[in-house]
């Protein structure tokens, strides 16, 4: 009998030792940031379908916009904080595809007189071409109004003086800030999560000879050393 349980005894412990041994090890956590594709870089993507976007709940925004899944709790609490304090953040724009960048670029072209290099300057001050523009990463977000006049008012500088004091304890930076002596004029509404940012600029700072633009007006004054210039141009606020 003393001999059976024995038997039994061992019998168990070899066959939770094989189970164990049989469990593979646990893997490590995905890395949160994968590398972009050449396309994600360009907002070459359906918004819908890409798995890294995700929808800004439509109270933190006027329409339906999509930001990256890792930028969205930053976000949200910028939101809240902001609240406490007084201050309303919504966002205006945030991820762009390439088309809607395009469009925009288009626009602005019609509207801007002169010759191209003259154009060129007067649209670049605000606007990027398709396929450089921040917004297509789903890092970075325009906040409240394009307006000048909103931020001249008492509230947009109570908003700018906020957002200037505290964004950057959740990741976010005015990348078109004042003062540097090259690249898009400042622009106080625009506000880039920077460390979800930094693969597509990489990336996207390497490939910048290999974008054709096919028919966009003053692609024949684009250089790459321009484009560079802009791209490379911004403020990280050491984040
Ligand atoms: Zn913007």
């Amino acid at each position: 009998m003393l001999k059976m349980k024995f038997l039994l005894f061992l019998f168990i412990n070899i066959l939770s030792f094989s189970l164990w041994a049989a469990t593979p090890a646990p893997k490590a956590t995905p890395k949160s940031t994968t590398t972009p594709t050449l396309n994600q870089v360009s907002g070459m993507v359906s918004p819908q379908k890409d798995a890294r976007l995700v929808r800004i709940p439509s109270k933190y925004a006027n329409k339906t916009e999509y930001i990256q899944k890792n930028v969205l709790p930053d976000l949200e609490r910028m939101i809240l904080a902001a609240r406490k304090d007084g201050v309303n953040l919504r966002v205006i724009s945030a991820f762009r595809s390439y088309n809607h960048q395009k469009n925009l670029w288009q626009r602005k072209w019609q509207q801007t007189s002169g010759n191209d290099k003259t154009r060129l300057q007067a649209v670049l001050r605000y606007s990027s071409p398709p396929a450089f523009s921040r917004h297509h990463w789903g890092s970075d977000v325009d906040l409240n109004s394009l307006k000048p006049s909103y931020w001249a008012s008492a509230d947009g500088k109570k908003t700018l003086r906020w957002l200037q004091k505290n964004a950057r304890k959740f990741g976010f930076c005015q990348v078109y800030s004042q003062g540097r002596k090259k690249g898009h004029d400042e622009e106080v509404w625009h506000w880039s999560h920077v460390r979800s940012a930094r693969p597509y600029y990489q990336i996207r700072a390497k490939t910048i000879k290999q974008v054709k633009h096919i028919n966009l007006s003053g692609s024949h004054v684009l250089t790459p050393e321009l484009l560079k210039t802009y791209l490379s141009s911004i403020q990280n606020c050491g984040l």
